[in-house]
């Protein structure tokens, strides 16, 4: 440590500052002051100081939010005091008969008291212990003596400081706080598991709870979790705050995230009205509330109060109403979104939730129809909550009446009847009509249109739509009859600009084979495998007649994709628009394929670990140009393979498998003899 460059301990200083305050800024203020290049530039410094010299490496650095190993389970942790739950109130005479409680208790008038209201937030109760400022340990609340000890997965929270902020730090503190998953994440994790065919969470407290306790922190730090503190427990020493409001400012200071909501009312009245408009604005919080929290703000007075049973005498929960009801699923209808994707819709009996009338709710695929084990007639628990669309959460099976009938999935597009194409292990079920489906129409032609594709100029979104909307262009090969009498007569379009356009649809007729496939905008096969089918097969005749052991022979193109590719050219509606497109005058160069010799077609390998001298995708390419198909995990297919230094788990699974394995000196041997011979 002596023989360390001052400088160098200065500039780790100023970045650890710098990393932290960033992380505030942006995770706790919501005011982000560092763009996110120079944020990962001083992160990508300090882990580079921090690597070559592990000894200054602190629990509390910036870099140490995920590093953890896995967890075998998690240890208990009994709460030094224990996390008491609140009576509950239900409407403004709850609140007034709250307070007259109080009130005789403090032999006070209840319009004199003063209490503190702020939004209950529906997520996990945690809570957290800092020593001398610095995080020790993290658990959940459990059943409020004994919770479990989860401090690596809520070290990955950014809003929760790793060391306390400020001058002088209390030698103890204990936060209690909730740990959210707003709207906006809890959608989009759902629709990743969705489409990865993983399991949905029901709601962003299920979300949020099942996020803490994963066993990997790694996982944890992927998933948009806030903490939103909500109690000082303990405090030592004491630091002279009177109220929980001056205690929660306390909180702020120190760099918690608290409530923005948090007001400070005089009697159960002005209590009753926050709690009123609170419920008005909840939809429009982007986070679920369930409630409010209402405390005697008075510290000496809480503890005059103190506690009954289980709960504390001066603090109270008022709830909302549910966001959840039970009605019927009259039927289930099918919609196709603009990309194909085909949505299951029920239609329900109409129930009025937390507020709104509700009479659809989505189903999202079939694997969600599966897992709810719902039927058309069951009876159904609807959740709504703010901007999140209603969904059936939940079946009651008891209740399914005897004419009760499966949802059964369209085998054609409800839209324009193409093959509806669902994969095996994927959630979601598609309309193959890409190039003729109405529902599909705007998304094909933009694709069309684009600038790798067929790339003509100054067709741009809002023209499509236009064009769409005036029924003039129906698939893409209609773009090519536009006419400059037409298209002037559109708003904001001069004849100089409908000249030019027409110019440039004639202009894009000539193109490329690649260019050609890649605009048909078929599943899953972008640029690089555009080119590489293209190729392949040299025309477009070749293509459209190749059945998928022909598909699954070009280089990376898999199962799926071949699927796609075959499906797509079965598609009676697809053909017509083909027909249309070449009538047209769409053109290209076609290629006769090179028929060189490929000494290693029809074999499949693998490339693990480093090689000295070539990197893997040299490799790959080698391989490729000798006709092998290069694929990312060893199989029973696997022909052969090439292991490099520090070569891991694939090595493993090919010794498991038999496949053969060599090392690099001899791969660059078999290359060189190849080539050589071709
Ligand atoms: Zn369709």
């Amino acid at each position: 440590m002596s023989s360390l460059d001052p400088a160098l301990l200065e500039e780790i200083g100023q970045l650890r500052a710098d990393l932290d305050d960033a992380n505030y800024r942006y995770y706790v203020l919501d005011e982000p002051t560092l763009t996110d290049a120079d944020y990962d530039r001083k992160l990508q410094r300090l882990q580079q100081i921090e690597a070559e010299h592990p000894d200054l490496i602190s629990p509390d650095s910036p870099t140490q939010r995920v590093g953890a190993a896995p967890a075998e389970g998690f240890p208990e942790v009994a709460h030094a005091i224990p996390m008491l739950s609140l009576d509950n109130a239900f409407s403004r005479e709850d609140i007034i008969a709250f307070a007259q409680r109080v009130a005789e208790r403090l032999e006070c008038q209840p319009e004199e008291i003063e209490f503190s209201c702020e939004p209950k937030l529906d997520g996990a109760a945690v809570s957290l212990v800092y020593e001398q400022g610095v995080l020790v340990s993290g658990a959940t609340r459990g059943d409020g003596r004994t919770g479990e000890g989860i401090t690596s997965n809520l070290r990955t929270l950014r809003s929760v400081p790793l060391k306390l902020m400020g001058g002088t730090l209390p030698e103890l503190v204990e936060v209690r706080g909730e740990v959210i998953m707003r709207h906006a994440g809890f959608e989009a994790l759902n629709q990743r598991a969705r489409d990865e065919g993983s399991k949905v969470f029901a709601n962003p407290r299920n979300a949020a709870a099942g996020s803490l306790r994963q066993l990997d922190p790694r996982i944890t730090a992927t998933r948009p979790l806030e903490f939103h503190a909500y109690q000082a427990a303990r405090l030592e020493p004491d630091m002279g705050d009177t109220t929980h409001s001056a205690l929660m400012a306390r909180l702020s200071q120190l760099g918690f995230k608290t409530s923005a909501e948090l007001s400070v009312l005089q009697g159960p009245d002005a209590v009753a009205d926050y709690c009123e408009r609170l419920g008005e604005k909840r939809d429009q919080l982007g986070y679920d509330i369930d409630g409010v929290v209402i405390k005697v703000n008075d510290l000496r007075h809480q503890r005059e109060l103190g506690f009954v049973a289980r709960a504390p005498r001066w603090a109270v929960a008022f709830k909302f109403p549910a966001q959840e009801e039970v009605t019927l699923l009259n039927d289930v209808e099918f919609q196709v979104g603009r990309t194909g994707a085909i949505t299951p819709v029920a239609r329900l009996e109409p129930v009025t939730v937390a507020g709104v009338t509700v009479s659809n709710a989505t189903l999202h695929n079939a694997d969600e129809i599966e897992r709810l084990g719902v039927m058309i007639g069951d009876t159904v628990a609807i959740r709504r909550a703010g901007d999140v669309i209603p969904q059936v959460v939940r079946v009651d099976v008891e209740k399914r009446p005897a004419e009760a009938r499966a949802i059964v999935f369209p085998d054609q597009c409800p839209v324009c009847g193409s093959e509806v194409e669902r994969l095996e292990g994927e959630a979601v079920a598609r309309c193959s009509g890409g190039l003729y489906c109405a529902a599909q129409r705007k998304e094909a032609l933009k694709h069309f249109a684009s600038r790798k594709a067929m790339d003509i100029d100054g067709l741009g979104e809002k023209l499509i739509e236009q064009l769409v909307e005036q029924d003039w262009v129906k698939t893409p090969a209609e773009l090519f009859h536009l006419t400059v009498e037409q298209l002037k007569s559109l708003p904001r379009m001069g004849e100089k600009s409908a000249t030019n356009l027409v110019n440039a649809l004639e202009k894009a007729k000539q193109t490329t084979l690649p260019r050609f496939i890649y605009a048909l905008g078929i599943r899953e096969v972008g640029e690089a495998t555009a080119a590489n089918v293209a190729n392949h097969f040299g025309t477009l005749q070749a293509l459209q007649e190749a059945d998928t052991p022909a598909l699954e022979a070009v280089n990376d193109v898999g199962p799926i994709v071949a699927k796609h590719i075959h499906t797509f050219f079965r598609q009676p509606h697809n053909l017509d628009t083909l027909d249309a497109l070449i009538a047209a005058g769409v053109v290209w160069q076609e290629t006769e394929v090179a028929q060189g010799p490929t000494p290693l077609e029809g074999q499949s390998w693998v490339l693990t670990g480093a090689m000295e001298s070539m990197t893997r995708d040299e490799g790959k390419a080698r391989l490729q140009a000798l006709g092998a198909k290069v694929a990312g995990s060893v199989s029973k297919k696997t022909t052969c393979l090439v292991a490099g230094e520090a070569a891991g788990s694939k090595l493993t699974k090919a010794e498991e498998l038999g496949v053969e394995v060599i090392d690099e000196a001899t791969f660059i041997e078999r290359l060189s003899a190849w080539e050589q011979s071709e």
